[in-house]
């Protein structure tokens, strides 16, 4: 297979296009930043990574939003990590996940949506992508009032 570069930051920008207007109605800021760097093949599927966990966390967003109004913020961040490595770190204010939750949520039909609001394939689909296709790896971990998604993913040398 050939292999095609692509700029993480620019290929999550785009996509970042269809959440645009459900991240505005429901005011929830989003920020993509960081540093410039190349990766090879699977551009589409990562795409389909990063908006699933920018889903994920509007759902969040929003459940939280009905207990008590917030600011909610979605930061997106891109950093080269020891020189060959590609770090997205994925951060939200949107409430921490619980630890039952945490536990299970990467496997496949997991979720604790109601019926045609989720499947629980999103996060399975990203483990596959980025661990399986793509040689790198995601994991989650809380923070105070919310989540960090990191996703590590190896530099491209071509
Ligand atoms: P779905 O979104 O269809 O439920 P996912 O695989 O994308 O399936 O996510 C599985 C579950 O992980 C969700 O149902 C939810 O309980 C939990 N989850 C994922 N991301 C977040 C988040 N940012 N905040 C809180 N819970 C989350
Ligand atoms: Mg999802």
């Amino acid at each position: 297979k050939d292999k095609v570069k692509f700029n993480v930051k620019d290929s999550i920008l785009q996509c970042s296009k269809i959440v645009e207007t459900q991240f505005e109605k429901n005011n929830i800021e989003l920020n993509i930043t960081g540093e410039d760097v190349e990766t090879v093949n699977y551009m589409n599927e990562l795409q389909q990574v990063v908006l699933n966990i920018l889903n994920n966390a509007a759902d969040a967003a929003i459940i939280k939003k009905q207990i008590a109004d917030f600011d909610a913020k979605v930061d997106v961040e891109i950093f080269i990590d020891y020189g060959n490595k590609i770090k997205i770190v994925l951060e939200n204010n949107c409430g921490k996940i619980e630890d039952e939750v945490m536990d299970r949520m990467f496997e496949p039909y997991f979720t604790t949506k109601f019926e045609n609001q989720g499947t629980g394939i999103g996060l399975y689909m990203a483990k596959t992508i980025i661990e399986k296709n793509m040689g790198g790896k995601i994991f989650a971990k809380n923070k105070n009032d919310g989540v960090i998604f990191v996703i590590i993913l190896p530099l491209s040398y071509y």
